[in-house]
């Protein structure tokens, strides 16, 4: 298999079913380790290195160790508890844990005293590049020999569309070639009056998020039967999978989380994307 694209490929994989950043060249571009030309921002830090890039190497019994870094912006925090849970990270967790199944063992922070505030963040809309400078100024966990780390980002405010302004149909994104996962607070705020939907609505974001940066679908995960959703990028057809493209709007994300959020629906990938992962074992 050729992972060469993957790793010289940068794009950003969260928006909106309309705005059309999911039709990005995936694997196109090179030179993500001193400059980023296929990012939109051209205000991307020189400093991004290698680092922090994911390898494609996850599943194969190499990695035996995964573990996420949160780190939040004051008036960011992300939910750690509410209705029905006394602990909203579990389901994250359950996700991450099936995924690795067999594997690795997932490390995540379940409360905000395991999780880290940021004190000093520049306000958005936030591009891939200011992103990046943010996880670079605050990540603590690197990779090392069987350790994969991941680091997700809360942040209060928006993504940034290609006019500049604050992109509202994008609730979180994962930087494509690196390990960064970012969240948009006030989108989630936004997103349901119900706080158990808002807070199921939060999980499978970051869920989803996770998905791409393990590789799903096709990134580094090939597929093993017909269910990428090509035409949408990396995603999957199915529409009770979180794979699936719209759950990275606000619209679907509510649907999906009104349908899911008391049903007792532990994990939410299908079939088709468990597979995938799963033959890479
Ligand atoms: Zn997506
Ligand atoms: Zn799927």
């Amino acid at each position: 298999m050729c992972f060469v694209g993957f790793f010289l490929g940068v794009a950003m994989l969260g928006c909106g079913n309309n705005s059309g950043r999911d039709s990005y060249a995936f694997d196109s571009g090179s030179g993500f380790s001193s400059d980023v030309p296929d990012m939109e921002d051209t205000a991307t830090p020189d400093s991004v290195t290698t680092t922090t890039t994911f390898t494609p190497t996850l599943f194969d019994g190499s990695v035996t160790s995964v573990v996420v870094e949160v780190d939040y912006a004051a008036e960011a925090e992300p939910a750690v508890s509410g209705p029905l849970t006394d602990s909203t990270w579990d389901l994250f967790e359950a996700n991450a844990a099936r995924l690795f199944e067999g594997v690795a063992t997932v490390s995540i922070p379940k409360t905000l005293a395991d999780m880290e505030r940021m004190d000093s963040v520049i306000p958005g809309p936030y591009s891939t590049g200011e992103v990046m400078a943010i996880s670079e100024a605050n990540r603590d966990h690197f990779p090392s020999e069987g350790v994969a780390t991941f680091h997700f980002l809360y942040l209060d405010g928006y993504a940034e569309a290609s006019d500049g302004s604050p992109d509202l149909n994008v609730v979180g994104f994962f930087i494509r070639g690196t390990s960064v996962v970012a969240i948009f607070k006030p989108m989630i705020n936004n997103l349901a009056l119900l706080e158990i939907t808002r807070n199921f609505g939060e999980q499978t974001a970051l869920i989803h998020e996770f998905g791409h940066a393990i590789g799903l679908v096709d990134i580094t995960v090939p597929p093993t039967s017909n269910h990428h959703d090509s035409p949408n990028g990396a995603h999957c057809t199915n529409d009770a999978c979180a794979m699936f493209h719209a759950l990275e709007g606000p619209n679907d994300l509510v649907e999906f989380a009104d349908k899911y959020a008391t049903s007792g629906t532990n994990v939410l990938f299908d079939e088709d994307c468990l597979a995938d992962v799963d033959a890479l074992k």
